[in-house]
């Protein structure tokens, strides 16, 4: 994904945000969604699927090896996921901070695993955290045709 130029702006990001199956069945997906709406960003791909773990597993390649990895590979495609594309400045790491902390228990008030989480292996939600992961997570998750390519009515009174 080629950062798109915006007059007057810094190019714009985008990031790969998937709730995770703990989030579907607490019935967060709203909320969620509702956050990232509502700071401005523009959502460009979504989709609900039960992972293979061929997926979960390629999506989590970095912890292979790790104790915790055969268990996170399992808990990611025992269900649900909200897997989106969520596109605006900044959006990878404004994405992680509200996200919060990797565990729950040391995630800020405020933030979705500091609200609603409490064990690291059930914490509700991914968000990528950097471009080059971003890039890789999109490409893994969505076909370029999955992504919708417009402009947000609200362009003008989010970015000056
Ligand atoms: P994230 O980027 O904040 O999601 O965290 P990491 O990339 O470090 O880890 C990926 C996911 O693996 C986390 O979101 C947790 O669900 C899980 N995880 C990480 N560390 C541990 C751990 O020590 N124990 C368990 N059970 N799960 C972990
Ligand atoms: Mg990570």
């Amino acid at each position: 994904f080629a950062p798109i130029a915006l007059a007057g702006s810094s190019p714009q990001e985008r990031t790969f945000i998937m709730i995770k199956p703990d989030g579907v069945h607490r019935g967060l997906v709203a909320d969620i969604i509702k956050r990232f709406e509502a700071k401005g960003y523009k959502l460009v791909g979504i989709k609900v699927l039960v992972p293979s773990k061929d997926l979960a597993g390629k999506h989590y390649a970095e912890h292979e090896g790790k104790p915790f990895y055969p268990g996170l590979v399992n808990f990611l495609s025992s269900g649900a996921v909200v897997a989106m594309v969520w596109e605006g400045k900044e959006v990878i790491k404004t994405g992680r901070t509200f996200i919060g902390a990797t565990n729950p228990l040391a995630s800020a008030p405020g933030t979705i695993r500091g609200d609603y989480g409490i064990d690291v292996g059930r914490n509700i939600i991914h968000g990528s955290d950097s471009v080059d992961s971003a890039q890789k997570e999109i490409a893994l998750w969505f076909k370029p045709a999955e992504l919708a390519e417009y402009e947000l009515i609200s362009k003008k009174w989010v970015y000056e």
